[in-house]
């Protein structure tokens, strides 16, 4: 397989059109304000399963062979939520491997969807290697959470919709974990305007596609716990497409800190009234911490998922302290 095109974009959109929906690209009024230009947030979030996930995960599960086993993968939670829906969708067996770092809503979310479970280890890489186990023992097929030339078409068709909604966008603040989002967002977005600025953010504790970009190979990372859970995990040491992509199209990454994007969900729901889990808020926190040098003009963020433990988001809410296991974040009220 080659890295995806603008055409193979194209294609996958159409693939994964019964099964993944468009979504709205709406006005922050309050966040244009506080820029000085305009602001706009692409709700991907409105997935069905709550995560943008399911456009990479559909388009991989529609492309393979039809005789298979089910499919499995590791995951943070969301990819492994978009391969059980797309599963159910196809009626595929789904065996999902997830690490005792994943929130127990999104475990909760992808068993509700008939999926089996298996959790395995404290990272990434110990479920991966469950993954390993069940192709060699039971032939399911793997499905990368990011390493995929059909997921990250998949995820680039949200790069299509921004072009084609807002032409005259010059800049893109994307969320960045294995970078099968931003990666597929850059090429169709850059096909259509080269002069694009495309920023990645992550959080600072565990920012493998940062370090690894700055180091020109896979690095590897320790993983604590985070508001940005989705974000957890390395790059793979063998990764084939991602690396390259997001060194070439992603022109600035950077970091945002736990009590930033505490503050960025508070902001996200108490000024437009969106419950966005912490991963989706890196932009916001990005966007708010002063280190994106402006002007970016018009300027889109895309919030990736919704998948935040109910009774954690009302203590952001309320501004109580967080204890995430390896780290606690100091409570502050709003406003
Ligand atoms: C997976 C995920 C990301 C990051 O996507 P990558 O392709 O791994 O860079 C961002 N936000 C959410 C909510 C996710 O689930």
């Amino acid at each position: 397989m080659t890295t995806p095109d603008l055409a193979a974009i194209h294609k996958a959109r159409e693939t994964i059109a019964g099964i993944a929906i468009k979504t709205p690209l709406v006005p922050s009024p309050f966040l244009s304000a506080r820029i000085g230009s305009e602001v706009l947030l692409k709700l991907d979030m409105m997935q069905p399963m709550g995560a943008f996930k399911l456009r990479g995960a559909a388009n991989a599960l529609m492309n393979l062979p039809k005789d298979i086993n089910g499919v499995t993968c590791c995951s943070t939670g969301n990819h492994g939520r978009g391969v059980a829906y797309a599963a159910k969708k196809l009626g595929l067996r789904a065996v999902i491997c997830m690490s005792e770092l994943v929130p127990q809503t999104k475990v909760d979310g992808i068993r509700a969807l008939g999926a089996e479970v298996r959790i395995v280890g404290r990272s990434q890489d110990d479920a991966q290697r469950e993954v390993e186990r069940l192709v060699d023992q039971e032939g399911l097929q793997d499905v990368s959470p990011f390493d995929d030339p059909d997921v990250i078409a998949g995820q680039g068709t949200i790069g299509l919709e921004l072009m084609e909604d807002r032409p005259d966008l010059e800049t893109l603040i994307i969320p960045l974990s294995g970078g099968g989002l931003a990666g597929g967002i850059a090429i169709a977005a850059k096909a259509v305007n080269p002069d694009i600025r495309i920023i990645g953010v992550t959080m600072e504790n565990g920012a493998a596609m940062y370090h690894s970009i700055r180091a020109g190979q896979p690095v590897d990372v320790i993983e604590v716990g985070s508001l940005a859970d989705s974000l957890g995990g390395g790059i793979m040491a063998n990764n084939r497409y991602t690396l390259d992509i997001c060194s070439h199209l992603i022109d600035e990454t950077l970091l945002v800190s736990e009590t930033e994007i505490y503050s960025a969900m508070q902001t996200l729901f108490f000024e437009d009234r969106l419950v966005s889990e912490g991963s989706a808020a890196t932009t916001i926190a990005a966007l708010l911490s002063g280190r994106i040098s402006q002007p970016c003009g018009k300027t889109a963020l895309i919030l990736t998922g919704r998948n935040v433990d109910s009774k954690m988001f009302a203590s952001i809410i309320a501004g109580q302290n967080l204890d995430l296991g390896d780290i606690r974040i100091k409570g502050q009220t709003y406003g």
